[in-house]
């Protein structure tokens, strides 16, 4: 069910709908016009589906940012798990990498080819790959913002405790907090409120958007992927700008707290370090990746195996990075819906199914799932 009728409790909406707008036309009074961003693939995925920048007064921009961990992955990772998979390697990934464009090809076809290539649906399946053919290396594609990078590293934990020697990763773990960072020191994108990532929020915690209010004075808020939290949150925002009184404002306080999961975090950093990642679209930015320690390197693939991931091509007209970013919206690339379709992706941003140019396929086109 999409749009209004999505709603479940349509007096709820209706009155959130009210409030919104009321906010709305607080800030035209104070000659305003407000841009929020959303920094949450499923955030992304429930705004598309039920229609809420329909919702939206006219003086509100809402865009989409980094939010999906697939699409922000350089194509360079997948290169090398296809040199792996023709190395006989067995090569472990989630099934939103599967189409993603690699410089020159993807892993299906890399599959088509011969290659083994195993889906997983989670990284306990994972470990049951590896436990399954002792005899080959599996390497897991290992992908994913703080809410993903947590149950992988507990899994590496059972990894060490029960001596598998045949599984390595293959990482390309992102933290949130610096992409926020360098979107804000961009001085071409203007961004007054972060509708903050929910899971994400549960890992690293509220507190973790003080810096964006208090220093860059930024409203954020924490909300859940309801159609109603969004509503709710969006309009949480609108009420900090109104009040010119940025702060975090934790909504979704059912699920996060203030100071995130701890022992999610202890494990995350008994594993892993900060290292300087490469985002597309928004370039390298300082502290945002993270690498396994070097106590942990020979459960590191390209330790283990002896090369490094060189930088891949990105297709030079696919704008993802500018989607990203939230400098464009999907339909405003040329190739949207024509030379880019879910059927023949050219970038990730139309393969994930946290995409922006997907959702916007998606649901702007009446297709329903
Ligand atoms: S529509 Fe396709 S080509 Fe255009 S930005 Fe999105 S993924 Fe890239």
């Amino acid at each position: 069910m999409n749009g209004i009728e999505g709603f479940r409790n349509m007096e709820a909406a209706n009155h959130f709908y009210k409030v919104l707008c009321g906010h709305g036309q607080q800030l035209a009074r104070q000659g305003r016009v407000v841009h929020f961003m959303e920094v949450c693939g499923s955030h992304t995925m429930a705004i598309a589906r039920f229609g809420i920048r329909d919702f939206l007064p006219i003086n509100m921009d809402l865009v989409s940012g980094p939010g999906c961990p697939v699409c922000v992955t350089d194509p360079g990772i997948i290169d090398a798990a296809i040199q792996l998979a023709h190395q006989g390697k067995i090569i472990a990934t989630f099934g939103d990498m599967m189409r993603v464009p690699g410089s020159r090809s993807t892993l299906d076809k890399t599959r088509a080819e011969g290659g083994r290539i195993e889906i997983c649906y989670s990284p306990r399946h994972v470990l049951e790959l590896a436990r399954d053919n002792r005899k080959t290396e599996v390497v897991f594609l290992a992908i994913g913002f703080e809410t993903t990078v947590a149950p992988i590293m507990a899994m590496l934990d059972g990894v060490i405790g029960e001596a598998i020697g045949n599984l390595s990763l293959l990482t390309a773990f992102k933290r949130v907090p610096p992409a926020l960072s360098a979107l804000l020191g961009d001085p071409e994108i203007r961004i007054d409120g972060f509708l903050c990532p929910a899971h994400v929020s549960a890992i690293i915690g509220a507190d973790a958007y003080r810096p964006y209010a208090e220093t860059h004075g930024v409203a954020c808020v924490v909300a859940g992927f309801e159609p109603l939290d969004i509503l709710y949150g969006l309009d949480g925002l609108a009420r900090q700008l109104v009040a010119n009184n940025p702060h975090v404002d934790n909504q979704y306080n059912r699920v996060v707290k203030p100071e995130g999961n701890r022992q999610a975090q202890r494990v995350i950093a008994r594993f892993l370090e900060p290292v300087d990642a490469s985002w597309r679209g928004l370039g390298v930015i300082p502290a945002s990746g993270l690498v396994l320690r070097q106590e942990f390197t020979r459960y590191d693939a390209c330790h283990r195996f002896g090369f490094v991931v060189e930088p891949g091509r990105v297709n030079p007209h696919c704008l993802c990075g500018d989607v990203l970013k939230g400098k464009i919206d999907p339909s405003e690339c040329p190739l949207f819906g024509t030379g880019c379709h879910p059927d023949h992706p050219l970038g990730p941003c139309m393969v994930s199914s946290e995409g922006s140019c997907a959702a916007e396929f998606k649901y702007a086109s009446g297709v329903s799932s």
